[in-house]
């Protein structure tokens, strides 16, 4: 290929995407800079220019085995070329059955009945879909609301934002449309710390006092990801089951973020060896190559729901079971069960902790945190997520801070000098803030 047609077909028209497109949490009066990215393999972005950036984020965690994995994209080729997607009512096919078997034998034993969604936002709607119609199965009205704790995040649409942090989500700009639910303060205790169980004290009095309208405690495991970066301790997640069996209450885990290894668990409730009612899986699902989410619960649950008035469960996306994102989960699923994801995960975290320690002591750094192949430094204040993204590329990472903090969640392959250059980075520009010009003003997340 001579450089001429190289070029125009590497060519991003940046003004016209700048004009038109919206991305994620932006705004189109006053459009951020995007970055043109032509290609990706292994930890490394390409830009149009030719430049190559280490990928500080899996793409919003989701690309756990690095870009153009060769085994992701013969499964998603040989796929494509058979059969890209059929409808699934009244239809099935290998891709959806075989990956519903291996999330049946991944996943905890209660765990047995699969739903396929289309995105994470979306699994988490069939969950407490599910909740709700569990409830009605078992001629009970009463449990309608979903409690969770403070500072989570479940995703976008509507049932999922009243669950959202109620700060720093998205309730009070779209009004009545935003359900109530029940809040708890979120967790204290650190992963890593001692844990305080006089911090159970005000979430035991909400069940106490709401457990008749409760259906569900819905809450991220072990992490707190877009909702603040937060590790809580084991113990906590362990009362909350404690708390669920002795209320009447089903719980449901949002592994969304955590799921496929990223804590240093396959599943983030492995830490604390509990099982959930119900159970959401997104992101890594596809190794981050395609969009697919998860739904998957018991079959006390599924029982509950055929019993309910409708006597089926409500809801059927068009796309539900798409067969080329099965295929590339499957193939991402294969390459979890090598299980090479175990000792990687535990040398970056390793690394991660020996590397980002002394930034401690840098004037704006509140705090250092590091859990499984994921690294936190949480800033003194709110910063500015476009002039850092600039710095960041300025220094050859593509890492994207939000709120105040700056944070890698690197795919598992990342080599250590990789690693080393991503966490460089980090403390290089955290070193240099200026908080008083860091002033971005609503941006919680993106
Ligand atoms: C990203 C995320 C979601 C939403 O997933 P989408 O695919 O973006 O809709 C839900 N819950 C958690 C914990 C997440 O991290």
């Amino acid at each position: 290929m001579n450089t001429q047609s190289q070029s125009t077909i590497n060519s991003i028209d940046l003004q016209f995407d700048r004009k038109h497109l919206w991305h994620p949490y932006t705004s189109m009066a006053n459009a951020l800079p995007a970055y043109g990215v032509v290609a990706a393999e292994g930890v490394e972005l390409q830009l149009q220019d030719g430049s190559k950036l280490i990928d500080g984020t899996s793409s919003w965690w989701a690309c756990v085995h690095g870009y153009s994995h060769p085994k992701i994209v013969a499964a998603m080729q040989q796929q494509t070329a058979k059969l890209s997607h059929v409808m699934f009512g009244g239809i099935t096919h290998r891709p959806a059955v075989e990956l519903a078997r291996l999330l049946v034998e991944l996943t905890s034993p209660k765990l047995t009945k699969v739903f396929l969604a289309d995105s994470g936002s979306i699994a988490v709607e069939v969950a407490m879909k599910m909740a709700l119609q569990y409830w009605q199965g078992k001629a009970n009205t009463d449990k309608q609301k979903i409690l969770t704790i403070k500072n989570g995040y479940h995703g976008d649409t509507f049932a999922a934002m009243s669950v959202c942090d109620p700060e720093g989500g998205m309730h009070t700009m779209f009004g009545e449309l935003v359900t109530k639910q029940l809040f708890a303060p979120a967790p204290q205790s650190r992963f890593d710390g001692e844990f305080d169980p006089e911090e159970l004290n005000e979430i035991a009095s909400i069940f106490e006092d709401n457990h008749q309208q409760i259906a569900a405690l819905l809450v991220e495991p072990i992490m707190q990801g877009a909702g603040g970066m937060r590790f809580y301790h084991s113990d906590y997640l362990a009362a909350l089951r404690k708390l669920c069996d002795k209320y009447n209450v089903l719980l449901i885990l949002d592994e969304i973020a955590t799921g496929f290894g990223r804590t240093g668990k396959l599943f983030a409730y492995e830490h604390s060896q509990i099982e959930a009612d119900i159970l959401c899986l997104g992101k890594a699902l596809t190794g981050g190559y395609i969009s697919l989410a998860a739904t998957m619960c018991s079959d006390e649950v599924a029982q509950g729901v055929s019993d309910s008035p409708a006597g089926v469960f409500m809801h059927g996306p068009t796309f539900m079971g798409n067969p080329l994102a099965c295929a590339a989960a499957i193939a991402s699923i294969e390459l979890i069960k090598e299980n090479q994801w175990q000792t990687q995960v535990s040398a970056i975290e390793t690394q991660l902790k020996t590397e980002l320690a002394d930034a401690i002591n840098y004037e704006h750094v509140n705090d250092v945190r590091v859990l499984g192949a994921v690294g936190v430094l949480e800033m003194s204040s709110t910063l500015n997520t476009a002039e850092l993204q600039q710095e960041f590329v300025n220094l050859g990472v593509w890492i994207r801070p939000f709120s105040n903090l700056i944070y890698i969640m690197p795919p598992y392959c990342v080599t250590a000098e990789q690693l080393s250059k991503l966490t460089h980075a980090m403390k290089t520009v955290a070193a240099n803030i200026n908080p008083s010009t860091n002033d971005i003003a609503f941006i919680s997340h993106g």
